[in-house]
């Protein structure tokens, strides 16, 4: 894995090393309504139907269809009402000739019927909100009722033994709400990776805390903990290492028992912080020199856990822009592949840039940039304001990042670019 420090490499290279150093983690038992955006480990199989009976779609009365032939509001035609039915019940009388079951969407079809007459096709008085039913002994039916009107067959939606959900795939609110509709209350997913954070420098604080002059509150540590959960892993704060062996050593032994380490600054050229020389000591890794903006310098290796595990390490920029960028490109693939997910990339739209995008030093530019649809259903670019990696703000209004390749040094005003969408749900 070793590559000279002067050697740069491209995005798509260090995330292919990256990704080579991990793999899928175990299933385990996870309570359906926390496994949202975890990977199946199971096929489920469905051991009822759904519905479980026949039902009514829509508030009525279950009829026999024959006895509605011909019924017009001219015309119409008068059944006896034998029964109410509500959602939950079962009625075990049949539906005779020239009867009707007043029934509400949900129920189970009686018996003897076979198709609902909705309210509005007949004569009974439309009821108000808090106004007591008014069913009287019959009702008159305006319309002749196909057969099979307004019901939902049982197994309509699953069939008992069918495969409702394959292994692999992810859950979301729909897969949540299949499983809990057969009963579901625990499922077989992959393992949430567990990252550990941490922050490095001695002018690192943690807010909350008491600032002196010359130091900075922690960023770092926050953003990429959010990023975390939001990419489905469990962020581990490690708090902040002061720039001295002892503590930094003693910090990293701390997090040996995750399934990642991510520690940011101290990874670039000419630092004179020792976090270089300890993450080098503790473990195997390498200081790349990535083909990208912001996010330039980053380093990845493993420690080794007191069990022998090796355990990742990703060590992000300490620009606050870049350790967020150098995670979205780096630490999202890594995450996804633990938990099984295929598709950590995120869309790409064609947009027209407004402003003028200056890359003049050969790597791809992650611009911050906000994607807005415009004229004609086009989408279109604006830079969110300048792009210093140090100011976390113009990351906060974008939704995208400009993927400005390497070679093209300037994107002109109305040329059209690729845009990275980091988050489409952001109102720009
Ligand atoms: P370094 O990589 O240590 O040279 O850090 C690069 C820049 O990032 C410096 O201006 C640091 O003060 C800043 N920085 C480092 N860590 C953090 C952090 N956790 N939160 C905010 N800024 C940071
Ligand atoms: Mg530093």
């Amino acid at each position: 894995m070793t590559i000279p420090t002067s050697e740069m490499i491209s995005v798509e290279d260090a995330r292919a090393r990256i990704l080579a150093f991990f793999e899928r983690l175990e299933p385990e038992q996870a309570p359906v309504i926390e496994a949202l955006g975890q990977v199946l480990a199971e096929s489920v199989v469905a051991g009822f139907d759904i519905p479980p009976l026949d039902n009514t779609a829509m508030d009525g009365y279950a009829v026999r269809a024959a006895d509605t032939d011909g019924a017009s509001e001219g015309d119409p035609r008068t059944l006896t009402v034998i029964a109410d039915l509500a959602a939950g019940y079962v009625l075990d009388t049949a539906v005779g000739e020239g009867e009707a079951v007043r029934i509400m969407t949900g129920a189970p079809i009686p018996p003897g019927a076979d198709a609902i007459v909705p309210f509005e096709e007949t004569d009974e008085p439309l009821r108000e909100p808090g106004q007591a039913p008014t069913r009287g002994d019959s009702v008159g039916v305006f319309k002749a009722a196909r057969l099979g009107a307004n019901i939902r067959r049982r197994g309509e939606d699953i069939e008992t033994g069918q495969a409702v959900l394959e292994a692999g795939r992810v859950m979301r609110a729909s897969e949540i709400g299949v499983l809990s509709s057969i009963g579901r209350t625990e499922v077989s997913v992959y393992r949430r990776p567990e990252v550990a954070i941490l922050s490095t420098g001695d002018e690192i604080v943690t807010p909350g805390e008491e600032r002196r002059a010359g130091q900075i509150y922690d960023a770092n540590a926050h953003s990429v903990a959010a990023l975390v959960r939001a990419f489905g892993g469990r962020p581990r704060l490690l708090g902040i290492a002061r720039d001295t062996v002892e503590d930094l050593t003693a910090k990293i032994h701390s997090g040996l028992d995750a399934d990642m380490i991510v520690t940011s600054a101290g990874v670039s050229r000419g630092d004179f912080d020792v976090v270089k020389d300890v993450l080098a000591r503790e473990g195997a890794i390498d200081f790349w020199t990535v083909r990208m903006k912001p996010g330039k310098p980053l380093a990845f290796g493993a420690f080794e856990a007191p069990d022998g595990r090796r355990v990742p390490h990703l060590g992000l920029p300490g620009n606050p822009v870049s350790s967020m960028v150098a995670f979205e490109l780096f630490g999202r693939p890594a995450i996804f592949k633990m938990l099984g997910r295929s598709g950590w990339e995120r869309p790409i739209v064609r947009a027209i840039t407004r402003d003028r995008v200056v890359n003049t030093d050969g790597r791809r530019f992650y611009a911050r940039c906000i994607v807005t649809k415009g004229e004609g259903g086009r989408y279109y670019a604006d830079l969110t304001g300048p792009q210093g990696s140090g100011i976390l703000t113009s990351m906060s209004a974008a939704n995208g990042l400009t993927v400005i390749p390497e070679d093209l040094p300037h994107a002109e005003p109305g040329d059209e670019i690729d845009v990275m969408m980091i988050d489409w749900e952001h109102p720009g």
